[in-house]
């Protein structure tokens, strides 16, 4: 387990510092769990898809099927998982009774940080009460630790980033280009030598679909004595031999300082997660405003987040199956004419260009076909690039991707079976 900075970024003697004060005054605190052992909830030996795969689907007045959902993998609805969650209600309650630190820390959280750690190979884990808060909260408090520092900020950073990066007065944000190195490297090259500089990025951007090169980043911030941050929400449970995100598939985990992530979207519960070395968990663990202050992520959901991310490790097949079926989908798309955006992730998107036909669109989807395919309007995306963005799951049956081809097809009016891709010679829609 290493980092790439152990030794030569201020941030990590600034927090050994810290540390060995806040222990001097006897305001260290340890985590007391309240109750009995997390091995009881088990991964289950599965190594294929279900007969019959679970749809994360919701229902209004009928059954629908769901092509926008973030549970990529369809662990909200995994029997395994949702026992779990019965299984610590009953044990535990409903709620955590508490702060971390104040009767809100069971086993089952300690032992989902160590799991989360261990995925990322890093020496700590934090939880938060949600991704948002994961990132708002530890860049707050990094970017407000010393004074001086610089935030180099990618352009698309997510809104939880921004409001924490924003949050944090004292320190100067520079916004470079999205995922432009060029750009980031100009930028970190004209900054102040000494000053403490931090690069807050993501690997998968989720409205696009594109992914950052973690590794040149990486190498940028040694070059330039920079700490790096980066947020995996989109990627972790998909990407890497684990599940551990991009950074694992590109064997560059150990050069970012911190990796942060959430439970709700590959592993299909709820929270968020912070990674990295030793120390930074425990300054922000003993720091950080939004995770001190706010009632403990109950039992139930921490039991279900942990069983899922042992089974999303384990299991390669989910990831396996997740890709075979968004190249099936990207195929049939193709095959119909229909236009799509290729991305190098398991994102879709199907470009619209208009707030009032994307609108128009998603709704006769879920109206006549039962499809539900929410529309990304501005201020989500710019304006003009209005979108349905789909994400394909091992879920996604192919009666259910034909059904979505033909919908999309007639509803969009294509004519031709022109190849669709972006870049490729794309079937006009009908007006
Ligand atoms: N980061 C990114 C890139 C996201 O897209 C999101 C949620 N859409 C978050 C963080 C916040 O995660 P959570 O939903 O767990 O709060």
């Amino acid at each position: 387990m290493s980092s790439n900075h152990s030794d030569g970024h201020p941030f990590y003697r600034f927090c050994r510092t810290a540390l060995a004060d806040i222990r001097t005054q006897g305001r260290y605190r340890q985590f007391t769990p309240l109750a009995r052992e997390a091995d009881r909830y088990p991964v289950y030996e599965q190594e294929e898809a279900p007969a019959t795969p679970a749809t994360p689907a919701c229902d209004h007045d009928r059954e629908v099927v769901v092509w926008s959902a973030n549970d990529y993998l369809g662990m909200g609805v995994e029997p395994v998982v949702m026992n779990a969650a019965i299984a610590a209600i009953r044990e535990h309650g409903a709620g955590a009774g508490g702060t971390r630190n104040i009767a809100g820390t069971s086993p089952l959280h300690t032992a989902l940080e160590r799991e989360l750690a261990d995925l990322h190979g890093k020496e700590g884990g934090l939880l938060f009460v949600s991704g948002y808060v994961s990132n708002q909260a530890s860049l707050q408090t990094i970017l407000t630790s010393m004074p001086g520092w610089i935030c180099f900020s990618d352009r698309l950073n997510h809104a939880s980033m921004i409001a924490g990066i924003k949050g944090a007065r004292g320190s100067t944000t520079v916004i470079f280009e999205h995922n432009d190195l060029a750009d980031l490297e100009a930028k970190l090259a004209a900054a102040p030598a000494d000053a403490p500089k931090l690069i807050a990025f993501e690997s998968v951007y989720s409205m696009d679909g594109d992914i950052s090169d973690i590794a040149a980043t990486c190498a940028l911030a040694r070059k330039y004595n920079a700490m790096t941050y980066l947020d995996e929400v989109h990627a972790v449970g998909l990407y890497g031999a684990q599940g551990g995100g991009i950074s694992e598939r590109d064997g560059v985990a150990d050069q970012v300082d911190i990796i942060e992530g959430t439970l709700a979207k590959g592993f299909g519960v709820h929270g968020g997660y912070v990674t990295a070395s030793s120390e930074i968990i425990e300054y922000l663990r003993l720091a950080a405003s939004g995770f001190i202050f706010t009632t403990a992520l109950p039992p139930a959901v921490v039991a279900a987040a942990l069983t899922s991310v042992r089974q999303v490790r384990k299991d390669g097949w989910r990831r396996d199956r997740m890709f075979e079926r968004v190249n099936a989908f990207r195929a049939r798309l193709r095959k119909a004419g229909v236009p799509f955006t290729m991305t190098p992730s398991h994102i879709v998107p199907i470009p619209v260009g208009d707030a009032q036909r994307c609108r128009e669109l998603s709704d006769r989807l879920l109206n006549e076909y039962g499809l539900y395919a929410t529309p990304i309007n501005y201020p989500t995306v710019p304006r003009g690039t209005e979108r349905l963005r789909l994400t394909p799951g091992p879920f996604h049956t192919d009666a259910m991707m034909d059904q979505m081809v033909a919908a999309l097809s007639t509803l969009m009016g294509i004519r031709t079976t022109a190849p669709a891709a972006v870049g490729e010679k794309v079937a006009e829609p009908a007006r």
